[in-house]
């Protein structure tokens, strides 16, 4: 049976950047509908990706404070206990209070949320198999793709997401591990293998590059593989992995290194080599849809595919694979069908490591800056000098600022530290005003706080930090 609904705007799913876009398309008066096929709203972020590994580091945070740091408070007791079911329910609680908070936003602002599977035809019509195998075709003036991206997968290591897992199968782990070996040294590997390594799974994590985390900045890079392999992960850089052999009892990973081979043995195995876009029910042959080199929908800076009135956002368009670009896309693909001059820019896009310490980083990192040939002036203001930090215990890592040497504009900061999850976002601001450090080094901070981090970086980028 098949009927037909005319809308305005069609989001074709409902991931940060895809409700977000509904959102700000039904503030802006448009008959909205969004096309989810997952039993909850939210996307990858929300169900699998940032809010429940973010729930579960914070729990194992707070079980290895118990373990290895009450004690430096004063604070002790008899026996602490994992309670790893309790700690798992209440993560997934903790998603469905998110969940359940985008399909109040989406009541409130009366989106249609059309729950089924979207594929996109020509002539902006959107055909939707329903859960009880009905057929509803959408009409729209405008179409939104928004359907996020996937695990990359490795030929030998297929998922079974109980030993062989992408995210979603790392969350949900019904034991600890008995031996972790993370494939990849990138944001997932760090995050998921350091909730697990806290809660006491052994943990190696295997990179191809290098170093871990490719692309950040060397120093960053330096502090953060010191303070990991401290904490007791075990990082194999510059490896390659080369298969693996599975039986019931364990994953054998073959590793290559400078031309040595040898093997790991593990109960489980997390891979976490990148994502790449979903264009699940969009066929861009068919449609003649433009791709980018990584199968990415290519798009204009006002989210504007090639096809009339067809715009695309967050993880299926590639770039940084991140909840806040894809909103802020979002936003900016209902504003330009508004008609409002709306540009997206991504000069200001900060990335955060939710790690212990945290890593947070927006603009160029030095070796970046040192590539374009530009003049600069690069400083760091370490946490151990910083008040806050001591009392926290937690006096690790330091403020990087980097500047334009002649007109002091800010070109990048990298921060590694407590709480800098929260820090950047001051020099994220200071980025939209292309402000410069002297800007941040005349703001008063309020004393003691750990943004006197910052302030002390960019007087030190002037020559002329206090506490240092
Ligand atoms: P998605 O969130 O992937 O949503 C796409 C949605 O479209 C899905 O719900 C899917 O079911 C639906 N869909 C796809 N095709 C169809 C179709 N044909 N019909 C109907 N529905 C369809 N980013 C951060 O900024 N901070 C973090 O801390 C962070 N942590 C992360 C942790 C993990 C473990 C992972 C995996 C990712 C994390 N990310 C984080 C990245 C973030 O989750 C993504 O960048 C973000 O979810 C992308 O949003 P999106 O809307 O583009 O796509
Ligand atoms: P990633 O790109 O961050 O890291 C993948 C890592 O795997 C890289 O370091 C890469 O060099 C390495 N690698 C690739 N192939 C390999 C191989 N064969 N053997 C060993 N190493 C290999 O990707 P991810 O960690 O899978 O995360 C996917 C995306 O999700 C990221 O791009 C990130 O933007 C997003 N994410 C963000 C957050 C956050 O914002 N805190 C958290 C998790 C995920």
């Amino acid at each position: 049976m098949s009927n037909e609904l005319q809308a305005d705007v069609v989001v074709i799913g409902g991931g940060p950047g895809g409700y977000v876009a509904a959102i700000r398309a039904a503030q802006l008066g448009f008959n909205t509908a969004c096309v989810e096929s997952a039993p909850t709203l939210g996307g990858t972020c929300v169900n699998v990706g940032c809010i429940p590994s973010k729930a579960l580091l914070q729990s194992s945070e707070q079980y290895e404070f118990a373990r290895l740091h009450a004690h430096e408070h004063g604070i002790g007791f008899d026996a602490l206990r994992l309670d790893l079911h309790q700690m798992l329910r209440r993560k997934d609680e903790v998603v469905g209070q998110n969940t359940r908070g985008v399909e109040f936003l989406f009541r409130k602002h009366k989106i249609n949320w059309i729950r089924g599977f979207g594929t996109l035809r020509t002539g902006n019509a959107v055909d939707v198999l329903l859960a009880d195998g009905s057929t509803q075709t959408l009409k729209a003036a405008h179409v939104i793709i928004a359907t996020g991206s996937v695990p990359i997968e490795l030929p030998f290591l297929p998922f079974d997401e109980r030993r062989i897992v992408s995210n979603t199968g790392a969350l949900v782990f019904d034991e600890v591990p008995a031996h972790l070996v993370v494939i990849g040294g990138g944001v997932i590997g760090l995050e998921l293998g350091s909730v697990w390594r806290r809660l006491g799974a052994k943990v190696s994590v295997v990179e191809l590059m290098p170093g871990i985390l490719p692309g950040s900045d060397d120093d960053i890079v330096k502090e953060a593989d010191r303070i990991f392999r401290r904490q007791g992960l075990e990082l194999h850089t510059g490896t390659r992995v080369t298969g693996a052999e599975i039986s019931p009892e364990t994953i054998v990973v073959s590793l290559e290194r400078d031309g040595q081979a040898r093997t790991l043995e593990a109960s489980h195995v997390l891979v976490a080599v990148g994502r790449r876009p979903s264009l699940s029910g969009i066929d861009a042959g068919a449609l003649g849809l433009t791709l980018g080199s990584r199968g990415e929908i290519s798009v204009d800076d006002r989210m504007r595919t090639n096809l009339p009135n067809v715009f695309a956002i967050g993880d299926a368009t590639g770039g940084k694979l991140l909840a806040h670009k894809a909103e802020e896309e979002g936003v900016i693909a209902a504003e330009a069908i508004a008609g409002k001059p709306s540009r997206m820019h991504y000069h200001s896009i900060p990335s955060v490591i939710y790690t212990w310490p945290e890593i947070a980083s927006v603009g160029l990192s030095e070796q970046e800056v040192r590539v374009s040939g530009r003049e600069y002036t690069a400083a760091k203001f370490p946490f151990t000098a910083n008040g806050r930090a001591r009392t926290m215990g937690a006096a690790n890592g330091f403020v990087k600022l980097i500047a334009d040497a002649r007109t002091d504009e800010l070109l990048g900061c990298h921060m590694i530290g407590p709480n800098v999850s929260e820090l950047i976002s001051e020099v994220v601001l200071a980025f939209e005003y292309r402000g410069a450090s002297e800007d941040l080094a005349l703001t008063v901070h309020a004393h003691p706080t750990l943004a006197e981090a910052t302030k002390e970086a960019a007087l030190a980028v002037l020559g002329r930090a206090i506490h240092i």
